[in-house]
């Protein structure tokens, strides 16, 4: 059985007091949600600290948003994977489509990223997704697969039993407009196919796939009863604790 799972991404939202009363009021909520499904919280580095103290010794994970492509040294701004896993991270989240729109994030970035990432013990959750003139020129399917191999070509069928892949198009983060349960469940089942075509069925049947933009508890229900959608990556709702668990209790 695939891992269900619900990760929030907060972005660049919340000053430490609010990040920290946030976590709190998930971790309260959090006994409602069914024990098999997992609860991530991904908030801004400044926040990881202190939030630990609030989520450590529960049932939510923490997640960092992004991490630097080298181990360590003269990179002035940048924060290493050994700094997450000492405030606590279990997870970081890669390749968020904003950080390559505005960041410069390459597929090459990830690979060192992600190389890192599990060479340090986190896991990472991979996002993946075509903007609005690919999916109109319908390169979608391409354009998610490009973004699946050029990264995981370079890992092992052991490495991904701790990759979690987001399909988030771009098109529906933060605009309101979510993809069709057809539309997203099509996409998914295509990623799946193009990682069973990398490292094998079984291992493909493994791998929990995310559906991230707009997901709110209003139509989290419909996706999470696609097959290939095993939870959903969640941005603007999940900086309310009731609309982020409400979403968790959609299986
Ligand atoms: C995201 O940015 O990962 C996301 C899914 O955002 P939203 O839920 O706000 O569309």
């Amino acid at each position: 059985m695939r891992k269900h799972i619900v990760a929030g991404n907060w972005k660049m939202n919340t000053t430490v007091p609010e990040g920290v009363e946030l976590a709190k009021a998930v971790v309260a909520k959090s006994v409602e949600v069914p024990s098999d499904v997992e609860l991530i919280i991904g908030t801004p580095f400044t926040h990881l600290y202190p939030v630990n103290e609030v989520v450590a010794g529960t049932r939510v994970a923490l997640s960092a948003e992004n991490c630097a492509d080298h181990a360590k040294g003269a990179y002035t701004g940048e924060i290493s994977v050994d700094m997450l896993t000492s405030v606590g991270c279990q997870y970081t989240i890669l390749g968020h489509s904003e950080r390559r729109q505005y960041y410069g994030e390459t597929d090459e970035k990830l690979v060192e990223k992600t190389k890192l990432a599990l060479a340090a013990g986190l896991k990472v959750i991979l996002c993946v997704g075509e903007n609005l003139e690919e999916r109109e020129a319908n390169k979608h399917f391409d354009v998610c697969k490009a973004q699946t191999v050029n990264v995981l070509k370079n890992f092992t069928a052991e490495d991904m039993k701790n990759v979690v892949i987001a399909y988030e198009p771009v098109w529906a983060i933060g605009t309101g407009k979510t993809a069709t349960a057809e539309q997203a469940q099509e996409i998914h089942a295509f990623i799946r196919k193009t990682l069973a075509d990398l490292f094998g069925a079984e291992v493909a049947d493994q791998v929990s796939i995310l559906y991230g933009g707009s997901c709110k508890p209003s139509n989290a229900k419909e996706l999470f009863a696609c097959p290939d959608i095993d939870g959903g990556l969640i941005g603007g709702a999940a900086l309310k604790a009731d609309d982020f668990i409400g979403i968790a209790l959609s299986f």
